[in-house]
């Protein structure tokens, strides 16, 4: 909500900043620009208004378009496996058919469970592509600190824009746990609009499973999952995404160096055994980006680099020194938005 007094706007904030505040008008924009009814992000700390959102587009969840394959994800064939056989049939128009001649009593809750990192969000990636299928999706966090007070709402439009889909969708929502924690204080602690987020969440779960016909599957991820509701867990069919062996991490060195040029001799083999401990399939894609870029800043002339071994045991010794982890600092900063509707 906004009014102009003359000098200031009023918003209404809800969520945990409920109340009306008094705002200057914020340099860029107009008195005119605000109505009543207009919708705006308000920085929880400074009090100021940092956009106008617009009301129609930020309703909707543009589906993810992606050409990511299995054949791009590594190391994760018994996870790909189940969920083929879980989700993939009811993700093809003509199983399903047949699956709802049959009867048949289908999963349409999976519950991921695996670290940052180890490849679950590039998985249904490929999941929702091989198999055609629409992706919509959103993160816990999101939920509860972006969308303060509409986190059920949005869980709402989320699967109504699933179910309008004309293609099967899969809903994906990462770092569930924000809000699902399986107590109550904590989830009050985050407001009553996590409980009803989680509420929304709840009934949207029963009602794919109630709906035979439904083309809609529900993915969710988390790496807590003994801090969640066992209301969430129940209606999941939960799938570990371990962190990678060995062999694995050799299987995820191949799919990223697919397209460089290696030099001869390079053994993807001892570079995954150098990559012991608990290092992620987001670990190696960072560090063969650094290989590469190593090799690049190596060669004079770009067009005959090769990447060496050398190239990535340098890249590994800046990983264990913790200056390659650029993108996960970028991704978490991304996650929590400070912003809020008022
Ligand atoms: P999570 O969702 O488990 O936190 P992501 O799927 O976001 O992890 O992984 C981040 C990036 O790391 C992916 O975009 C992908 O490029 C790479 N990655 C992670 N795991 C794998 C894997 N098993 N195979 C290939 N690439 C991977």
């Amino acid at each position: 909500m906004c009014a102009f007094d003359g000098h200031r706007i009023w918003v209404e904030a809800s969520g945990n900043m409920k109340g009306r505040y008094g705002v200057e008008i914020p340099a860029g924009f107009e008195v005119d620009d605000f109505q009543p009814g207009t919708e705006v992000a308000l920085d929880p700390n400074s009090f100021k208004v940092t956009d106008i959102l617009d009301r129609g587009k930020d309703a909707e969840f543009d589906s993810t378009e992606t050409d990511v394959t299995f054949q791009d994800v590594g190391g994760l064939n018994d996870v790909i496996s189940s969920l083929k056989s879980n989700v993939g049939a009811q993700l093809d128009d003509s199983k399903r058919e047949k699956i709802e001649d049959w009867g048949m009593d289908m999963d349409k809750s999976i519950l991921l469970i695996g670290k940052p990192g180890t490849g679950k969000t590039h998985m249904v990636k490929a999941l929702s592509n091989e198999y055609d299928a629409e992706i919509f999706m959103i993160n816990g966090p999101q939920l509860v600190e972006k969308f303060i007070g509409e986190g059920a709402k949005k869980v709402k439009r989320l699967y109504e824009q699933a179910r309008d889909s004309e293609k099967p969708a899969i809903v994906f929502i990462d770092e569930v746990d924000a809000v699902a924690k399986k107590r109550l204080d904590e989830r009050r602690h985050g407001g009553e609009e996590v409980e009803r987020t989680m509420s929304q969440l709840l009934s949207e779960l029963d009602g794919l499973d109630n709906e035979n016909d439904s083309n809609v599957i529900s993915i969710l991820a988390t790496n807590k999952p003994d801090v969640m509701d066992p209301a969430l867990l129940n209606r999941c069919n939960a799938i570990e995404v371990p962190v990678p062996s060995n062999e694995a991490k050799e299987e995820i060195f191949q799919v990223h160096t697919r397209s460089l040029d290696l030099e001869d001799g390079v053994d993807l083999g001892i570079l995954a055994a150098e990559m012991e401990d608990d290092y992620t399939g987001r670990d190696i894609k960072q560090v063969v980006r650094q290989a590469a870029v190593n090799s690049l800043e190596r060669t004079d002339d770009a067009s005959e680099a090769e990447v060496q071994t050398e190239d990535f045991m340098t890249a590994i010794q800046e990983l264990r020194e913790g200056n390659l982890g650029m993108e996960k600092d970028f991704l978490s900063e991304e996650q929590t938005p400070r912003e809020m509707f008022a």
